[in-house]
């Protein structure tokens, strides 16, 4: 029982912090997302570290890394097509 409720607590953290990230993120962004969800199913965002796209692990060239560190800008892999998000260590 004690588990139970402590993971219920989970749960609402985890609930809370997604909604907070979502009311982060830029309205045309989560509109986009919706649409590509539609066509695309739910695998659809593909983080970026040390310029790989991690979603079909190809390199991305240097100008849309460099694109990447632009505040609200969305962008999607050349390669695979997701949306991709830089992953700062
Ligand atoms: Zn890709």
């Amino acid at each position: 029982m004690e588990e139970s409720n402590k993971l219920k607590g989970q749960y609402r953290e985890f609930k809370e912090t997604k909604e907070q990230l979502e009311a982060r993120i830029p309205p045309e962004l989560l509109d986009k997302y919706a649409k590509m969800k539609k066509t695309r199913g739910t695998n659809i965002v593909a983080k970026v570290k040390d310029g790989v796209c991690l979603g079909c692990k190809v390199s991305l060239s240097s100008s849309t890394v460099g694109r990447l560190y632009t505040p609200g800008i969305i962008l999607t892999c050349e390669n695979c097509g997701k949306l991709i998000f830089l992953v700062v260590d």
